[in-house]
Order: structure tokens, then C-alpha cells, then sequence
């Protein structure tokens, strides 16, 4: 995915601790070979290429995010899209190239997206691509599901205490020993956190300025535009996959529409860059930190 890997944990030994950490980062590797936008050979690539016009069984762990994604897609109608592969491609080379997409590419990819065209069925566990040329990117969502799996792999082997680093998706459990929870520095706010997740989308990171706009590596698939004024936005959840999903979909959103989501979602918490103020209700074991 593209993505550098931290883990933290506390474990009775030396021995045990690492042989945790190496089931944890075979988790990971396994996911990545799934997930991952950048490997041609990606579980999720060979579908791309396999899945138009006719269903492609996959496998859990691919049908679990899409089905994840594509409940989010519905509540947010296309705000968050994992349809919009070919959308991100196209803001990507401009963003490379310093310039911007014309009209016409704009138009031919925008008719390469939208989650209406992705068929799922939970029954058979196939997915189905209504258009060929159709490119699927997990890139808002699935750091947040593999770090949830590294720490249930490392639970199931006992861990009480993890922390998992993926590329700035946080998510954790328990608390450093004599501690009452792990330290989370954001911009504007420390917090003291002892399960569940945090994820940080927009900012500075990963835009360019073309023309005096700065363009972010987030996009509108409504419009099919790079979003010009994303601001930093943080979400706190119980887990990856709603903290990583939710902050893409909030960025997106904007303050008021963003709010109004998020109380949907039990245990979710959004804080702006725009207010510096949490938006939601503040979730478990929050301290001054
Ligand atoms: P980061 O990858 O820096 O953590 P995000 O979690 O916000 O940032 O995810 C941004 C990535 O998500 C983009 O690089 C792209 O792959 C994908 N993406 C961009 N816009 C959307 C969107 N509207 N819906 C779903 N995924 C998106
Ligand atoms: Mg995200």
C-alpha cells in the first residue's frame, strides 16, 4: 500500500514479542498483496482487470472493505468513493506534471467511476465491474482495516498493550504499562487514548499549487475534481476501517454535512482543522493528555 508500518507492544518477553511482531507484519503482508493499488498483482488489480461484465469471486478480507466502502458510499452518496480509481490516476499525473486535467479526460473518466457501477453480491462473495476500464482504490480505507488486523492478530496472541503506526493511521489498544492510555499529539489537541483508532486526512501533505490553488490528493467523485480547500480533518473511533473511511468521507463532506454523518456512527469523534473543536460526542478514555 505503499506505506511504512510501526508497531509498538508490550509483551512478557523478548521472545514473545517479537514472535507477535512477525505474525502481525505477515498479516500485513498478506493484506498488502490484496489491497494494495501499486502491486499490478494485487488481489484487488486482478480483479480490476478480470471483474468487468462478469462476477469475480474474492476473497474475505477484499469482500469485507468493498462491502464496508460500499455502505459508506450509499450514506454519503459518492462523497467517498473506492470507485474513483481512475479519478485519483488522473490527479495524480496532474499533480505530477503541474497540470491540470482538460474537459474532455475529465469527462471520459468520470464515466469510469461511480459506486453504482460496482456490484457486489454477499451471497457468492463475487464482485462485478459494469464497465470496462473501471479501477478500484482502496487508498482511503484499507491502512485503516490492515492496522485493525494487526492488532487482532496480536490480541489473539495475548498482546494487551499495541500500538500500530500505518503511514499516520493510528490504532491501538490498551495503554503503556503504569500508563492510562497511549499519547496522540494532532495538531491542535493531545490526546490519551486506550482503545481504538485515529486517522488524519488532508493537511499539508501530498498536494500541489498549480496556478497559486493548492490541490489536494483527495477528490469529489461527485464532480471529479481534487479537493482545493481540504483543511486537516482527525477522526477518533472504535476502529481503522471507520476512523481511515470516515475521515476521506468528512474531507470531502465539508464541517456541516461531515457532522451531521458522524451521528450515525456510535463512538465517533471529528476534529477540523476549520474550528479546531470536536465535532461529535468524544468517545472512551479520552484525558488531557
Ligand atoms: P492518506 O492516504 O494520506 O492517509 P486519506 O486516508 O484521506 O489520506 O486517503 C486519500 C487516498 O484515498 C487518496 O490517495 C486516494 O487513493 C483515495 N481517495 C481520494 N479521494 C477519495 C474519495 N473521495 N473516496 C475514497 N477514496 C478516496
Ligand atoms: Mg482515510
Amino acid at each position: 500500500m505503499g506505506a511504512l508500518v510501526k508497531i509498538k507492544l508490550f509483551a512478557a518477553d523478548d521472545r514473545e514479542a517479537n514472535a507477535a511482531l512477525r505474525e502481525a507484519f505477515g498479516r500485513i503482508a498478506r493484506l498488502d498483496a490484496i489491497l494494495s493499488d501499486y502491486d499490478p498483482e494485487s488481489e484487488l488489480n486482478r480483479v480490476c482487470r478480470g471483474a468487468p461484465e462478469r462476477p469475480v469471486p474474492v476473497s474475505a478480507d477484499l469482500f469485507r472493505v468493498l462491502q464496508f466502502a460500499q455502505g459508506l458510499a450509499m450514506e454519503t452518496d459518492g462523497a467517498f468513493d473506492v470507485t474513483a480509481g481512475p479519478l485519483n490516476r488522473l490527479w495524480r499525473d496532474a499533480r505530477r506534471y503541474r497540470t491540470l486535467p482538460d474537459a474532455q479526460a475529465l469527462g471520459r473518466t468520470r464515466d469510469l467511476c461511480g459506486y453504482r457501477k460496482l456490484e457486489l453480491d454477499a451471497v457468492n462473495r463475487t464482485v462485478k465491474l459494469d464497465v470496462r476500464g473501471m479501477q478500484l482504490d482502496l487508498g482511503g480505507i484499507g491502512k485503516g482495516y490492515a492496522a485493525d488486523e494487526a492488532i487482532t492478530t496480536l490480541s489473539r496472541r495475548g498482546v494487551q498493550s499495541a500500538f500500530v503506526n500505518f503511514s499516520g493511521e493510528l490504532r491501538f489498544i490498551g495503554s503503556p504499562p503504569g500508563e492510562t492510555g497511549w499519547r496522540i499529539g494532532l495538531k491542535w489537541q493531545r490526546l490519551r487514548l486506550t482503545n481504538g483508532a485515529v486517522s488524519t486526512s488532508g493537511g499539508e501533505e501530498q498536494h500541489v499549487c498549480i496556478h497559486n490553488v493548492s490541490y489536494s490528493h483527495i477528490i469529489d467523485p461527485r464532480t471529479g475534481q481534487a479537493l482545493t480547500e481540504p483543511g486537516t480533518v482527525s477522526v477518533v473511533a472504535p476502529d481503522g476501517l471507520h476512523a481511515d473511511s470516515l475521515s476521506t468521507a468528512i474531507s470531502v463532506l465539508g464541517r456541516e454535512r461531515g457532522s451531521s454523518l458522524i451521528e450515525r456512527w456510535p463512538g465517533v469523534a471529528v476534529m477540523t482543522s476549520a474550528q479546531s473543536s470536536v465535532l461529535g460526542g468524544v468517545p472512551f478514555g479520552m484525558g488531557d493528555g
